[in-house]
């Protein structure tokens, strides 16, 4: 294995592998917009050619690997995807981040391809909020999407949560309850102003401080457990021993322990969620270039890589959105859904 190091000695351990820029909802922080310029069907990846990239990062370290979208359950045939990644011996965690309203009839052919871990993205338990805040009446599918994932037998089942004030915070322990009755660990995520988020107004992020002291004044003391790995997640105990997660990538953000990169799903490589250019993968790949070859661009980018978006964005005073709309309508790569979040 060639272990690679970036500028500020970060290891590469992670791919977020967006397998389509599509998706069937329209979620404020992400799709607020009224439309949006698709990728090029003929530009998307065949599952082939993803494992083949898969192959040569795995060769550089990269042992987790994630999938996303967009949707990702509305790429045909993911299954076959997941068992070709599964039987790779380099990725040792395979896990999925889903909306989870296709769940219900996708986990178990899942599960049995040898996905371990599943994410599901939900950040209401009421229904008439879903709707207003994913754009569409899908709160029950989603759920049941859920109770599908705990019954076939994940390694994980986790549900993620955006948390916008005024929007969903009086929540925060509703959704904790919900996590200690179903066995999900629910993870609070700060609303980030990433691309995608074009209606971002900093008054509208509630900060893990905030998040931990409206947890704490309900359910007594919280306790934060020990840290295993450079996941971004800091994970938190209750007195009765419920755990939760919150990632703070706005308030806190872990550039410095950052392992992850991203490839979209017509083969552009991001190092950063926050940043503005990609490295073009899909076109050497398509030329015929062979494992050594695509080897040798990721590690003349990786080495270089400097990347600290998040903690950048700290320093900028009167913060709007990331992206302007007008920048994400040139270039649908900005945006959050095509990025894989
Ligand atoms: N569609 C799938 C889903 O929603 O789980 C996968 C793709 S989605 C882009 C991946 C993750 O990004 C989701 O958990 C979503 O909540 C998160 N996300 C999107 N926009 C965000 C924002 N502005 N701030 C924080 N998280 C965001
Ligand atoms: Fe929501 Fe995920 Fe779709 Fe974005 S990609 S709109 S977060 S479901
Ligand atoms: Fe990593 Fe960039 Fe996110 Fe920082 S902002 S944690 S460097 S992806």
């Amino acid at each position: 294995m060639n272990n690679l190091a970036d500028t500020l000695g970060r290891p590469m351990r992670s791919l977020r592998l967006s397998v389509t820029d599509r998706c069937d909802l329209r979620c404020r922080y992400c799709m607020p917009e009224e439309e949006y310029v698709w990728l090029p069907r003929e530009s998307i990846l065949e599952y082939e050619e993803l494992a083949t990239l898969v192959d040569v990062f795995t060769g550089f370290g990269v042992e987790r690997v994630r999938l996303t979208g967009g949707e990702p359950l509305l790429r045909r045939d993911l299954d076959v995807l997941v068992r070709t990644l599964a039987e790779k011996p380099g990725v040792r965690d395979l896990a999925m981040t889903t909306n989870g309203l296709q769940l219900a009839r996708y986990a178990e052919p899942l599960q049995r391809a040898g996905l371990r871990r599943v994410t599901v993205s939900l950040d209401t338990l009421r229904e008439e909020r879903f709707e207003y805040l994913t754009g569409r009446p899908r709160f029950d599918a989603v759920m049941e999407g859920i109770r599908a994932s705990l019954s076939v037998g994940f390694d994980a089942v986790k549900i993620n949560a955006v948390v916008m004030r005024g929007f969903n915070d009086d929540e925060l322990c509703d959704m904790v309850e919900f996590g200690r009755e179903s066995g999900v660990e629910v993870r609070f995520i700060e609303y980030m102003d990433v691309g995608g988020a074009t209606t971002w107004k900093a008054d509208t992020v509630v900060t893990r401080v905030e998040m931990l002291q409206s947890i704490g004044r309900r359910f007594g003391r919280v306790e934060p457990c020990e840290r295993t790995d450079s996941a971004p997640a800091d994970r938190f105990r209750l007195p009765d021993g419920t755990i939760f997660g919150i990632i703070s990538s706005t308030s806190e953000p872990f550039c410095a322990s950052c392992d992850r990169s991203r490839l979209t799903a017509d083969g552009q490589w991001y190092t950063c969620l926050y940043a503005a250019k990609g490295v073009d993968l899909k076109t050497p790949l398509r030329s015929g270039a062979n494992a050594r070859e695509l080897s040798e661009i990721i590690a003349s980018v990786w080495k270089n890589r400097a990347d600290r978006g998040a903690e950048e964005r700290l320093n900028v005073s009167d913060r709007t959105a990331f992206v302007p709309v007008s920048a994400l309508k040139g270039d649908s790569r900005l945006e959050m859904h095509t990025r894989g979040g």
